[in-house]
């Protein structure tokens, strides 16, 4: 993807505040931070969402996000930390080269994800497992 923002620090045609990077993952800092500290993670090649990942780069993908984490912790000592990934325009994803979030997170720092409002009516939480379980593939 040429005109990927993402390809381009991979590949360090745009600029970026790198932390680190292995044969096929590369973190730098969030431009916009939720936080101070809050890193991105992604794979080198492009791919637009995380099931589109092949398992080995997806290993490689969590653990350069634990590492980076035990590093955020140590060195910022936020009082908690949240790790997520938005994948597709409905849930929130901004830029199409799929990454992960590290945001630490700090006393009455203000972010708010939504509450949970969803609850199961009888049954629903079985049929729902079942709908998954049916489609989980070794
Ligand atoms: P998304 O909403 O796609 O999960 O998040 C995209 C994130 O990428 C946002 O938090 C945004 O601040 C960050 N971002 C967008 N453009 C750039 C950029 O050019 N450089 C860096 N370092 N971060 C960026
Ligand atoms: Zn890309």
């Amino acid at each position: 993807m040429n005109d990927c923002i993402f390809c381009k620090i991979a590949s360090k045609e745009a600029p970026a505040e790198i932390l680190f990077e292995t044969e096929r993952v590369i973190t730098f800092l969030d431009i916009n931070p939720i936080n101070y500290g809050h890193t991105l993670i992604i794979p080198k090649e492009h791919y637009r969402e995380f099931h589109e990942i092949p398992e080995e780069i997806s290993k490689e993908l969590i653990i350069v996000t634990s590492k980076l984490t035990k590093a955020i912790l140590e060195s910022l000592k936020p009082h908690g930390y949240n790790i997520f990934t938005n994948n597709g325009r409905f849930a929130g994803q901004a830029i199409m080269h799929c990454h992960f979030h590290i945001v630490p997170r700090f006393l009455n720092d203000g972010f708010k994800f939504r509450p949970h409002p969803k609850s199961y009516k009888q049954n629903e939480m079985k049929q729902y497992g079942d709908l998954i379980r049916e489609k989980i593939k070794n």
